[in-house]
């Protein structure tokens, strides 16, 4: 079995809906799991803020004009009369539930009931297509298996069993549509992977029917080696390991969700991100594979703040830093980089919701200075400590470019350093130039 994910602008319109057709794979059992219409959860979130303000008038001209949208995409998306009407019944029923919370007070379980109409949404409307056409395909609520717990993590055991379950019910059918992004959780309500967690749903998929291949389709032919909105001429990846992937992105690749590495390497199934506006080109393939050495891609991670703590007891201290530490777990917030001299420590976080307490904790060891507007360039590879020469490659690109912070060795796959945000964009230029252009010559 394979899970095919389709992403918001591969269902983004009538054509791009119809065009799914030509690539789902239909020789082989196939969980097709998609997203909401691009723009759609967007919108949904803009009525949940109106809700929130009980500012009703805003919320229900929001919701006139998306159902209006919906209304034209139905007509263009079917042929027959027939469907037609169906699907805009469909449609009003989705507005006229959502009308309804104008009505009483919102709180953020209305909110998760509301975000989740646009996956409800989509997955119906493809799958009135496949009727149209007379593909049988099944449509499995996402809302019947997916599941996180009380820590909000993917509840893997809940979510095996019961699609599992639910397949096998289904015995004789090949093709299956669900939402990407929604869940229950622990206590049954609607709630969500979070935004972009269509991925990570696909993923879970996979894990859970131990299929073959997760494929992600969005419109960009795989993981580039380098951001495309700021370099020019940056190229698809090919071959990536699970953890290579995993670090690009968390490290500001977008086209993947950062989560979703993680369940297809436990269960180690293969992920391939394709284009779905150009399915010939390869893509990019991330699997357990044999790594060869050098530098893949180049990640930039925005919004990053340094926070520098100096302190004369650390000298010949031990223990020190596991208190600096225990004040960042305090607040719940992740540290991203660290740097250390014998009287000092530099640490990134890119979450500043707890940073004044933060602050005012760690004042108690010594002085603490903060530099907000900062980017974790990183560059992603296979940089085993054998090899030689990429560092000083690194820093030779990087020569006109001031550097905050530099992290190398942690682990086979990573070097990142800190630069101002102002900096950002000469930085990715430079390095692209120096390690891949001077490849190619
Ligand atoms: N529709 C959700 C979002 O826009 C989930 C997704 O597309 O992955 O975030
Ligand atoms: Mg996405």
């Amino acid at each position: 079995m394979i899970v095919q994910k389709f992403g918001g602008t591969s269902v983004g319109n009538a054509d791009r809906i119809k065009n799914l057709l030509n690539l789902i794979q239909t020789d082989k059992p196939n969980i097709v799991v998609l997203s909401a219409v691009s723009g759609t959860t967007n919108k949904l979130v803009e009525i949940t803020e109106n809700l929130y303000q009980q500012d009703k008038n805003a919320a229900c001209q929001n919701m006139e004009a998306l159902q209006k949208e919906y209304f034209q995409l139905v007509d263009e998306l079917y042929d027959t009369e027939n469907k037609k009407s169906e699907a805009i019944e469909l449609v009003k029923a989705h507005f006229t539930y959502l009308k309804r919370f104008t009505e009483r007070v919102f709180t953020i379980l209305q909110e998760k009931a509301v975000l989740a109409q646009g996956e409800l949404l989509s997955t119906a409307l493809f799958q009135g297509l496949l009727e149209e056409r007379s593909i049988n395909s099944v449509l499995l609520p996402a809302l019947d298996f997916m599941r996180i717990d009380k820590n909000l993590d993917p509840d893997e055991y809940y979510i095996k069993e019961n699609l599992n379950r639910i397949l096998k019910n289904n015995a004789n059918t090949k093709l299956f549509v669900t939402q990407g992004y929604i869940c229950r959780n622990a206590y049954g309500e609607i709630d969500n992977l979070k935004r972009g967690g269509s991925d990570y749903t696909a993923s879970l998929i996979g894990q859970a029917i131990q299929a073959e291949e997760i494929q992600i389709w969005t419109d960009i032919d795989g993981l580039h080696n380098n951001d495309p909105r700021y370099v020019k001429n940056t190229q698809p990846v090919a071959n990536l390991s699970f953890e290579e992937a995993a670090e690009l992105a968390y490290y500001g690749a977008k086209i993947l969700h950062p989560s979703s590495i993680l369940p297809a390497k436990k269960a180690d199934i293969p992920v391939r991100l394709k284009n779905s506006l150009n399915p010939n080109r390869p893509g990019t393939i991330i699997q357990n594979s044999t790594p060869i050495p050098g530098i893949k891609a180049i990640a930039a991670k925005d919004n990053i703040t340094v926070v520098r703590i100096k302190s004369d007891r650390m000298l010949f201290a031990y223990g020190f830093l596991r208190k600096v530490f225990e004040v960042f777990e305090i607040y719940k917030t992740p540290i991203d980089m660290i740097t250390t001299s014998e009287v000092a420590v530099s640490m990134s976080i890119d979450d500043t919701t707890h940073l004044n307490d933060i602050m005012i904790d760690l004042k108690k060891f010594g002085q603490v200075e903060i530099t907000p507007n900062q980017v974790i360039i990183a560059m992603v590879g296979y940089i085993p400590h054998s090899e030689k020469g990429y560092a000083s490659k690194v820093f030779d690109a990087l020569l006109p470019v001031p550097i905050h912070m530099i992290s190398y060795g942690a682990s086979n796959h990573n070097i990142s350093l800190i630069i101002d945000q102002n900096n950002k964009l000469e930085a990715l230029n430079a390095l692209h130039l120096k390690l891949y252009r001077n490849n190619e010559a």
